[in-house]
């Protein structure tokens, strides 16, 4: 009835613990699991659990620097903060390897024929760029995952979903002149969150040009003006751009309830957002998606929106999940502000591409 899916997860993800009084804490990738399976997700045969293996330097080095890498191997040893909201230790090292090696398993499971989507529990570090991190971040797994692919399964186009509340500036630079990956990244509107970058303006360069697409939201925005941007920008851009796979990283902090973000999707919202994207790569690559929900810091939510996530992804119909606080409601201006930013948007980049009304001079062969 449903497609094989693979999800990676290992119980010692529980290290990436940022400690006491830090919101990003180890027990919530296992209660994420708790919660799927008291959902009788793992009843469905077609799931499938594996402990992934740590990535290797070398698969490091594909996307950050040699200087960067031996940098943050050094901090753990010492047991030294990359920056000040960013510790790392031997265990949240090892934590983070297994995480990016989850990345790699899920790439390989989808171009292998093993499943036909994959599931990273706990990974999405895209504030970290090729020689630095911050942000909770130290090695960008999202960016590891695709070279992965271009090396091994020689994968020609990708498109990148950042529905995570924060731009991911890592990511996006990464790739800032790349025109084989597509970022299109909806976010909170930088100038009232970190990290402060991630406007419309932001297209890419040189051979880039064109390939960066991001979407800032008024804090407040809910799930109906959400979802209208969503279908607005994603849809046609990834049937124009024809991608061979989807990759989409957030976890919940795009909430109502979330500590660190003011847009105001609930978990029903983001089930919408996961059957947009499978419905969307069945459309444009044979429904190949990689799903990769990593934040969240209110701790009640997070595992409630990673299920609505996971099951959009493997194709429920329905989840029975209610939101545990009273509904926010939409400010009165919020759709017509977001509505002038795709349409701004758009403008920008109709040279680019002909969904947008342009003549797409940028097309990859
Ligand atoms: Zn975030």
């Amino acid at each position: 009835m449903y497609d094989k899916v693979l999800m990676t997860f290992h119980e010692k993800f529980r290290q990436y613990d940022l400690g006491e009084g830090h919101p990003f804490r180890g027990d919530r990738f296992a209660n994420a699991v708790k919660f799927f399976e008291n959902q009788g997700l793992f009843k469905l045969s077609e799931i499938v659990r594996v402990e992934p293996q740590p990535a290797s330097k070398k698969e490091l080095l594909r996307v950050h620097d040699e200087g960067y890498v031996d940098l943050i191997f050094r901090l753990a040893k010492e047991n030294k903060p990359y920056d000040v909201e960013t510790p790392v230790s031997p265990e949240i090292l090892e934590a983070a390897m297994l995480i990016v090696g989850g990345a790699i398993r899920c790439g390989r499971a989808v171009f292998s024929g093993e499943a036909k989507r994959a599931i990273s529990i706990g990974g999405g570090y895209h504030h970290a760029g090729r020689n630095y991190g911050g942000g909770f971040c130290i090695f960008n797994d999202i960016a590891v995952l695709v070279e992965h692919l271009r090396a091994n399964y020689n994968v020609k186009r990708f498109l990148i979903l950042d529905y995570d509340v924060h731009f991911g500036n890592g990511t996006s630079d990464i790739y800032y002149h790349d025109p084989s990956v597509l970022y299109i990244s909806l976010h909170q509107d930088p100038r009232t969150i970190y990290p402060g970058t991630g406007f419309v303006e932001q297209i890419g360069e040189d051979a880039g040009e064109g390939y960066n697409i991001n979407v800032p939201l008024p804090p407040g925005t809910s799930d109906n003006t959400y979802l209208y941007a969503l279908t607005e920008v994603l849809v046609p851009l990834a049937e124009e751009f024809k991608p061979e796979i989807i990759i989409a990283n957030g976890g919940s902090d795009a909430h109502f309830a979330d500590m660190l973000g003011d847009l105001n999707l609930t978990v029903n919202g983001f089930f919408r957002i996961s059957q947009l994207i499978k419905e969307t790569a069945d459309k444009v690559c044979d429904g190949k998606v990689v799903l990769i929900p990593g934040s969240g810091y209110n701790p009640q939510v997070l595992p409630m929106c990673w299920y609505a996530l996971v099951a959009g992804v493997v194709g429920l119909k329905e989840i029975h999940v209610e939101d545990p606080y009273p509904l926010p409601k939409e400010p009165p201006n919020g759709i017509r502000t977001v509505e002038r930013t795709v349409d701004e948007l758009k403008r920008l980049l109709r040279r680019y591409w002909s969904c947008f009304g342009g003549f797409g001079l940028n097309v990859v062969p």
